[in-house]
């Protein structure tokens, strides 16, 4: 059996699931990705059950399969600040409550800023923090993002990562989320050395543990800590190597997600280059 491609994008969770799903099948895209709140943190809004029993019979129709929620960027389990440990812990716990509402998928959450602390204090407390929030019956996956180092984020190499799955008790309950842009800008070179790096990943990580990816061109150059997502062809990365990357075998059946500088017509133009891309 063929498997499909899953591909999606980044979407404004505004209108609620429904919206959603209509949006992502609008622009040809059969996942998504959306903030649980608003991306600064703040209060989420009341779950809609009408919507949610609406959007899975629609992703059940349209062949969605599989979402990806992403928790507020500002939210830092490990700040040197107990009340900014705090607040993040009650969001992430409350986020989970409510995507069980949506049994099976995802939510993605970057590990933290150490602010100073050092990376070994704020592995230690991430993991706490999972510690505290995963329990067995639930049905969401949590992932880890690797992200590209800036300032003293946390989750900057795999062996962070792995540090952080290995403190965990219920680490079943854990995956990881490459985002291309974020381990290109780290210094794992996906463009020259595709297969280097998923094999570096699979020795320190697993590759049982990658769940998602965050298909992002960058903005500037190798090992460039910054961060900075460009369009798809657009950046340092380039089409050839996306095309690489989701043809790769131990990738292509994975979800991508788009989170690159676009709108809702962007994104359907890139959907279709990758789609053209896909071998
Ligand atoms: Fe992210
Ligand atoms: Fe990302
Ligand atoms: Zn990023």
């Amino acid at each position: 059996m063929i498997k499909m491609f899953k591909i999606g994008c980044h979407l404004s969770a505004s209108k609620g699931f429904l919206a959603m799903g209509k949006a992502a099948v609008s622009i040809g895209a059969n996942t998504f990705q959306f903030f649980t709140r608003n991306p600064r943190g703040g209060a989420a809004k009341d779950l809609d059950h009408a919507d949610i029993a609406a959007f899975l019979d629609f992703a059940k129709e349209n062949g969605i399969d599989v979402i990806l929620a992403h928790a507020p960027y500002t939210l830092n389990v490990c700040s040197a600040d107990a009340g900014i440990r705090e607040f993040a812990r009650n969001t992430f716990i409350d986020d989970i409550k409510r995507m069980e509402a949506v049994p099976g998928n995802l939510y993605n959450f970057h590990p933290g800023s150490h602010v100073g602390q050092g990376a070994d204090v704020g592995i230690q407390m991430i993991a706490d923090t999972l510690n505290h929030i995963l329990y067995p019956e639930m049905t969401t996956t949590v992932l880890l993002e690797t992200m590209a180092g800036k300032g003293s984020e946390v989750g900057r190499n795999f062996s962070e990562i792995k540090d952080i799955i290995d403190k965990v008790t219920l680490s079943d309950k854990l995956g990881v989320c490459l985002d291309t842009c974020h381990v290109y800008d780290a210094g794992y070179d996906v463009v020259n050395d595709l297969d280097g790096v998923l094999a570096e990943f699979d020795r320190v990580i697993g590759l049982e543990k990658l769940k998602a990816i965050h298909i992002n061109d960058s903005k500037n150059p190798f090992e460039s800590h910054k961060d900075r997502h460009e369009v798809i062809g657009g950046g340092s990365i380039g089409e050839q190597a996306f095309r690489r990357i989701i043809n790769h075998p131990v990738l292509r059946d994975l979800p991508f997600y788009l989170e690159t500088p676009n709108e809702l017509d962007g994104y359907a133009k890139e959907i279709e280059l990758l789609k053209s891309l896909r071998e």
